[in-house]
């Protein structure tokens, strides 16, 4: 298939810094990366434009602040570091397999990439090179979810695609209750008023006052990203 065959030609994929951990545990682990670039190899191979924000979780949280002893401000800002990590260790998979990518900050580390411009970073997609989205948004108090709706508006993107470890939404928790059932599609205010979870408060509301079209899926599900990437059914799709 051809990218204008698709239903998305550019599309924002959000990876939390879960998928570069195994399951409960902290770190880094480069087999998962390398998985995660393999996926989007082939997805770049079908001509669609991606541009990934890369999350810290697996190696710091701004929230863990208090148990660290450390300053909110300080630890946020260790968190956009964390993303920096990821994000040159995703890049450097990309690479290995033949992917061009250009990594681009939020926050300045400029010896080590890029520094985040727009009109750059539309460049860099449309010359077909994986964006590598890292440091958020720059400023503490938010969460690389917040800076993956930004970024996907900003962007032009068609989609913000959330890679989780849940293969979509479901209409109550699937852990607490048996007969809970994924949802495949929703409208932004079907979610507010069931009061579903889906990304944090100001990610989502920018979504919604954006008509940025959300899809939720299950990166551990075989193909899960390549599929998502290329509109095919999977996970949650959540739009106006
Ligand atoms: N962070 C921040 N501003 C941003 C983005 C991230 O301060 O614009 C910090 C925040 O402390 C966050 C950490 O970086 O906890 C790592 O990002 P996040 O928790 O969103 O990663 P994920 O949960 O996706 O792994």
């Amino acid at each position: 298939m051809t990218a204008n065959q698709l239903p998305y030609q550019r599309i924002l994929l959000k990876i939390s810094g879960e998928g570069f951990a195994r399951d409960g545990e902290t770190g880094l682990d480069t087999e998962l990366v390398k998985m995660l670039a393999e996926q989007l190899r082939s997805l770049t191979a079908d001509g669609v434009q991606v541009a990934c924000v890369i999350g810290g979780g697996n190696i710091l949280r701004g929230t863990q602040s208090q148990s660290l002893g450390i300053g909110r401000a300080t630890a946020d800002y260790m968190g956009m570091l964390a993303t920096v990590i990821n994000g040159l260790a995703l890049s450097d998979a990309l690479e290995s397999n033949g992917v061009p990518t250009r990594v681009m900050s939020a926050i300045d580390v400029r010896t080590v990439c890029e520094p985040f411009i727009r009109r750059r970073a539309i460049r860099h997609l449309e010359k077909g090179r994986v964006v590598v989205l890292v440091g958020g948004l720059g400023s503490p108090y938010f969460t690389t979810d917040t800076a993956a709706a930004q970024r996907a508006i900003e962007l032009d993107c068609n989609a913000l695609l959330k890679a989780t470890k849940v293969d979509g939404v479901y209409d109550k928790d699937p852990h607490v209750h048996s007969d809970a059932v994924l949802l495949p599609e929703l409208t932004f205010n079907e979610v507010i008023n069931k009061q579903l979870r889906v990304m944090d408060q100001t990610a989502f509301t920018l979504c919604r006052e954006h008509d940025m079209p959300l899809l939720v899926f299950d990166m551990n599900a075989k193909d899960g990203l390549a599929q998502a990437g290329r509109g095919l059914n999977i996970g949650t799709i959540i739009r106006n």
